[in-house]
């Protein structure tokens, strides 16, 4: 029998198994991050939770904006690049509909961008990236 699930090990990459040449991931691009506010210091977190209030991140690079779970550079070189590009070519249409006014474009929602239609294979890839 196969094994389905095994505990997690974060001095191991969450894609591969490798232990060797770790790199932290962001939660959100790191360049998205900037494009949207810049280098300043920002709050993360959750408004509604007095146990869990926002987090002071002192910029985009803070460790608050990355998963505890690291990937290898192998990984990260190869195995999320088209994902990467998919959210950042998306980021880009959301950003160019909402400051050119394109609200027509997303008549059937965020997801049903014409560019990203379902089970296309940037639409895949894009939701490859936030898994
Ligand atoms: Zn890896």
């Amino acid at each position: 029998m196969s094994m389905l699930l095994r505990r997690f090990d974060l001095n191991k990459c969450c894609l591969c198994g490798d232990s060797g040449n770790l790199t932290g991931e962001h939660k959100i691009k790191l360049s998205a991050l900037r494009d949207e506010f810049g280098n300043v210091p920002l709050y993360i977190g959750g408004w509604d939770d007095p146990d869990n209030p926002p987090k002071l991140a002192q910029s985009p690079k803070s460790k608050f904006f990355h998963f505890a779970g690291k990937i290898c550079k192998e990984c990260n070189g190869t195995k999320t690049q088209k994902a990467d590009r998919s959210f950042h070519e998306y980021h880009k249409a959301v950003k160019d509909s909402i400051q050119n006014e394109r609200s027509d474009r997303w008549e059937n929602g965020i997801f049903k961008h014409p560019d990203f239609s379902e089970h296309s294979e940037k639409s895949d890839w894009l939701f490859r990236y936030f898994a």
